[in-house]
């Protein structure tokens, strides 16, 4: 694991307490970080029943929390606009909340409409997760107040019940159709290993090891800095496509598709929907080769794995972009084992396994490609798989009362 860069989060739960104390004028009953992630192979699986395979960032949303018994939800962000916007949790509904707000006010509105009793709350945020760069940052400031809030109301419920909660808000509050993958990825993830997610019973995901440096390679996430617009409308008719793909079939998800038998299944869709298919079955048996071999300890065989995943998104689904194409051919050429976009696509970020010691390279070689090309220089960050959500303070054990406006913390079960 890249301990300094996981540290580096974690030692700045003091700093955010204390901007937390000069906002809300005393102490914050806690401190909570959710990561965001990258998506190794798996991608719009997820709302399929599928598999994924993500991993944690050692890049987190840090929030410190103090719960409050007059029913008021009071958010500030460190990257947010604005000052402090103030809420009652009574009043909360979708549609209600608009801008960065409606995903933390989304979990709380999630919690209660899921009949868990929830108060309000103060709530400072603080980031080093990219926003809108395909790394989750939505889902990480959805996740850490699912963590904190479980904590601070004493709930104990497990990571994939919080996770689908935070989904919910995305969902349902920001409108935002997505699957569970990115709020699982950040909630259970673990150090030094791969979240083997089977998206139709998040329940029973799997920790799968995974090395990197004692296997002798490293993993740049390369953000491209571009966001194009059809993004939003576009997922939204990629999952409406498979969900009519499925009902022809008579299945209840793309996932019940056999593999064996694709060609035949093919055979009995509509033109427009069979690259579909053929993508998301191709994609879902990616997933479960890449665990195998990830299981025999060859991590190195994942970077084929993840060049066919791209030209499947590519050529089949259609979500990549000029700029995510670029970043690809330009870190292969350099060397890379493999390389692929992922999260939603139409721009974000691409993640390319390289030997280590070679992300400066081929980090150097898309900038360089990026240049030519009149792109501005993407963003690079070597990674290792990290942590999920998690409490840094006060440390596991440890209660303290909290002053004025303050409550006890309640509930040590993260
Ligand atoms: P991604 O999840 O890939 O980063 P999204 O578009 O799903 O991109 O989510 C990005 C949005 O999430 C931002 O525009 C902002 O509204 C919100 N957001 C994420 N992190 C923060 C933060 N630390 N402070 C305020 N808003 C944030
Ligand atoms: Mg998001």
């Amino acid at each position: 694991m890249n301990r300094s860069a996981q540290w580096e989060d974690d030692s700045r739960a003091d700093g955010v307490a204390d901007v937390f104390a000069r906002l809300f004028a005393g102490p914050a009953d806690g401190v909570w970080a959710a990561p965001g992630r990258v998506n190794l192979i798996g991608e719009h699986t997820d709302y399929n029943d599928g598999f994924a395979l993500p991993i944690a960032l050692p890049r987190n949303t840090l929030l410190a929390a103090r719960a409050r018994t007059d029913g008021r939800l009071r958010l500030h962000s460190a990257q947010g606009e604005g000052g402090i916007t103030e809420l009652s949790v009574a009043a909360l509904a979708p549609g209600a909340v608009t801008g960065w707000a409606a995903y933390p006010a989304g979990v709380v509105w999630a919690l209660a409409e899921a009949g868990h009793t929830v108060g309000g709350a103060d709530l400072h945020f603080d980031s080093t997760v990219p926003t809108g760069a395909g790394l989750s940052s939505s889902a990480a400031l959805e996740c850490v107040v699912a963590v904190a809030y479980d904590a601070l109301y004493g709930l104990g419920l497990p990571g994939p019940e919080l996770a689908r909660i935070a989904q919910r808000a995305e969902n349902a509050f920001a409108g935002v159709p997505c699957g569970i993958m990115d709020q699982m990825a950040s909630i259970c993830c673990t150090a030094e290993a791969a979240l083997h997610l089977d998206a139709r019973t998040p329940q029973d995901h799997r920790q799968v090891p995974l090395d990197l440096r004692g296997q002798g390679l490293g993993l740049l996430v390369i953000d491209t800095r571009v966001s194009h617009d059809l993004a939003d409308g576009a997922y939204a008719a990629l999952r409406a496509g498979c969900e009519r793909a499925a009902a022809l079939l008579g299945l209840p998800a793309l996932r019940d598709v056999d593999a064996g038998e694709l060609p035949k299944v093919l055979r009995a869709l509509p033109a427009e929907l069979v690259p579909l298919v053929r993508h998301v079955v191709t994609e879902n048996a990616r997933v479960t080769e890449a665990v195998s071999r990830l299981r025999e300890g060859d991590a190195a065989a994942l970077g084929p794995i993840l060049t066919e995943g791209h030209a499947s998104l590519r050529d089949d689904y259609r979500v990549s972009c000029p700029e995510t194409d670029l970043a690809v051919s330009a870190a292969l050429d350099a060397g890379a084992l493999g390389a692929r976009m992922t999260g939603g696509g139409f721009g974000g970020s691409v993640i390319a396994l390289v030997e280590a010691g070679r992300e400066d390279a081929v980090g150097g070689s898309v900038t360089a490609a990026f240049g030519a090309a009149g792109h501005r220089p993407p963003r690079l960050f070597p990674v290792t798989p990290a942590a999920g959500a998690r409490r840094l303070a006060p440390e596991r054990g440890t209660r303290r009362s909290a002053g004025s406006g303050g409550s006890e913390v309640r509930g040590l079960s993260r």
